[in-house]
């Protein structure tokens, strides 16, 4: 084998690898065992409307519940799922549990919502995606039109024909779809046109310094006005205070989401808030202050 070669430069390229790979093949095995030992879970983020203060929808939002370590973020393992493969029979899984949800949810007879679902760069490129969301909404009896589809901004700006062509074919399935964190993909506004797409959301690190960056003020308020020029609605992630709700409401922002109103919940927890719209009642106030 190579050892024998004696090569003391293979060694060192060999022990300086040892220690990144092995941890990283630990975790992809880890994360594997986790998928299969059902140790997954999808916790649910209310974005409610920003002029009613009504609920309109979910976002999954995927957490690997391991029995040793507690909740592991999305943050640490997406990107090993990614790029070992995994992410294939983990987008899957993510697809199907979110529909029979949104499907349970209509069952118990409460109000109808948008469910939205992320989709990573490999998963929207690499995997049957098409294949996936029809297998999902059909053997779930959960409708299209209540299916959104979250995409990053950088996914599509990396490979801007091929997703225009995976786009046009979710279209045509009836869902609906969004470009996730808005404004740090660098896609240009030529491509941006021709997506075919019905929500920006605004990424929250534009969000989080409202109202103290008055940068962060004017891209804000430019994304609200460019999506609405395009026919798009907007939503803001990541409000976590009074004063950004205010800000969005007064630039015409369609909807928000964030700890303001909701941090993401599990599914028994996130049915109170469906309990709350059923009653007609508001998630959060939108009341604009006098001084307004
Ligand atoms: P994202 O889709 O942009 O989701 C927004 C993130 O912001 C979530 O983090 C959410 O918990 C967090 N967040 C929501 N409101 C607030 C707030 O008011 N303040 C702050 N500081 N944070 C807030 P999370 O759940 O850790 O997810 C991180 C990222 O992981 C997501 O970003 C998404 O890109 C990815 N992800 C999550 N679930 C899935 C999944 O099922 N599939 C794929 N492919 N990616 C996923
Ligand atoms: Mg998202
Ligand atoms: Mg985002
Ligand atoms: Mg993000």
């Amino acid at each position: 084998g190579a050892k024998s070669r004696g090569s003391n430069a293979w060694c060192f390229f060999h022990e300086d690898m040892t220690q990144a790979a092995r941890e990283r093949l630990a975790l992809e095995a880890r994360l594997r065992r986790a998928l299969d030992l059902g140790h997954m879970r999808l916790y649910y983020q209310p974005q409610v409307d920003l002029a009613t203060g009504r609920l309109v929808g979910a976002e999954a939002l995927l957490r690997w519940l391991d029995p040793e370590q507690g909740l592991i973020s999305p943050a640490r393992f997406i990107p090993v799922a990614e790029s070992s493969g995994v992410i294939g029979p983990l987008g899957i899984w993510v697809l199907n549990e979110a529909c029979r949800q949104g499907q349970r949810w209509r069952d118990q007879g409460l109000p109808e919502l948008t469910i939205a679902v992320n989709v990573s760069l490999h998963q929207f490129l690499l995997t049957d995606i098409v294949g996936a969301t029809t297998q999902a909404l059909t053997e779930s009896g959960f409708p299209a039109r209540l299916l959104e589809l979250e995409i990053t901004e950088s996914a599509l700006a990396e490979k801007p024909e091929e997703a225009l062509f995976v786009l046009n074919r979710l279209r045509e399935q009836g869902l609906r779809l969004a470009i996730d964190d808005f404004g740090t993909g660098y896609s240009s506004l030529a491509h941006l046109k021709r997506f075919p797409v019905d929500l920006l959301k605004i990424d929250q690190g534009f969000i989080r310094d409202i109202p103290n960056s008055a940068d962060d003020m004017t891209i804000s308020s430019s994304v609200i006005a460019l999506g609405h020029a395009m026919g798009l609605k907007v939503l803001a992630e990541g409000v976590e205070t009074r004063e950004q709700l205010q800000f969005l409401q007064q630039k015409g922002c369609d909807c928000f989401q964030g700890y303001y109103c909701s941090r993401p919940l599990p599914a028994e927890d996130f049915a109170r808030l469906l309990e709350k719209e059923r009653a007609g009642l508001p998630q959060v106030e939108v009341q604009l202050s006098e001084a307004d």
